[in-house]
């Protein structure tokens, strides 16, 4: 389908594009809450409602504004990515698992090398603050196994005090890390994630934002070369939102039907914090307690932390995959490449160039 004729539809039919009928919401009760819209017909609007299966408070936004350029990214045969390098960058342990991990780990098997890169020491989570640090530390271990990535890397800061830290050190450190591993592709929050009360997101969106820029620049760090390490090239970013109540910008819908239990296993790996971990096998826990069962949840621990995830933590980008009419699905604002200028000038003058 042509992007604009898309658009177009999903202006007029509430973002309704492959849609079942049964999870259908009508023209104006497309908010989340299942209240009609009051907008006047004389008002386009600006910001489309999601809809929630509220079973997860940490999942898709409330809100996303689509772009008229809007790309879905499906599978690629042929592994088109070998050897470029991602690094998934997060705050927190659970943040790149629940908004990002069904398309790092589609990028992985399409050739990518990817490494995961965690700011802060995740101590607001666990039974105590040095157990929260010691279960995450161990944590990403497995997260990072279960999206394909090959190694793991901590700042440790402290967890929702990051903007205490001075911003331009957190910077330097990614700079450090992206020319080291020479990443091409960066995943990370959203710099603008409108109505996030997490600090430590906006301070690591704003980070990596910086850093991808600065990471190629000749006079940014210039010991840097003095010690070996070459410039790296950011040529592609995967902003993702986080905020429940937020507002998002999206132009670019990642199909993750075929990844997405990809993404359920690295939020089992999470123990220590988030939504998932051993969430399923204690309900299960509490059900037989109560002489019940949930078939869902299966006969055992492992069956039922599975299937708690994906049956309530998935739903929400299920229901956006719906949108699109795909199984699964994730949602970004992508940046791409930037056209090659110089190039495109000294082209310009070889063509159109007379003689004196
Ligand atoms: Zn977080």
């Amino acid at each position: 389908m042509q992007r604009r004729k898309f658009l177009a539809r999903s202006m007029a039919g509430g973002m309704a594009v492959g849609l079942g009928a049964a999870a259908q919401p009508a023209r104006g009760a497309q908010s989340s809450s299942g209240r009609s819209s009051d907008l006047p017909s004389t008002f386009t609007p600006a910001a489309h409602s999601l809809p929630h299966s509220q079973y997860s408070p940490f999942t898709t936004p409330d809100y996303f504004t689509f772009a008229d350029d809007l790309a879905i990214e499906r599978n690629l045969p042929n592994k088109p990515h070998q050897g470029k390098v991602l690094a998934a960058i997060q705050a927190h342990s659970d943040d790149i698992p629940l908004f990002a991990a069904g398309t790092v780990a589609k990028l992985i098997d399409e050739g990518y090398t990817g490494y995961l890169i965690r700011l802060s020491n995740d101590e607001a989570s666990g039974t105590t603050l040095g157990h929260g640090v010691v279960q995450n530390e161990a944590d990403i271990q497995e997260a990072a196994k279960a999206m394909g990535l090959k190694k793991t890397y901590s700042f440790y800061y402290r967890n929702h005090r990051m903007d205490d830290n001075a911003a331009i050190e957190i910077r330097a450190r990614l700079i450090f890390l992206f020319r080291m591993l020479q990443v091409n592709t960066i995943f990370a929050m959203d710099p603008y994630d409108h109505y996030d009360e997490n600090p430590d997101h906006i301070v690591a969106g704003k980070a990596v934002e910086g850093a991808c820029w600065m990471s190629g620049g000749a006079k940014d760090y210039p010991e840097h070369y003095k010690a070996g390490l070459k410039p790296a090239h950011i040529h592609e970013k995967y902003y993702h939102a986080r905020s429940p109540q937020g507002h998002n910008l999206v132009n670019r819908v990642v199909d993750i039907g075929s990844y997405i239990d990809h993404k359920v296993r690295t939020n089992m790996a999470n123990k220590g914090k988030g939504p998932a971990g051993t969430a399923g096998a204690r309900l299960r826990q509490q059900l037989a307690r109560q002489g019940k069962k949930l078939p869902l949840l299966g006969n055992d621990d492992e069956t039922a932390n599975f299937g708690y995830v994906k049956h309530f933590l998935m739903d929400d980008f299920q229901l956006l995959g719906r949108r699109f009419g795909l199984e699964y699905a994730e949602a970004f604002r992508y940046i791409g490449p930037e056209p090659n200028y110089l190039g495109n000038i000294v082209k310009y003058a070889e063509e159109h160039a007379v003689p004196l």
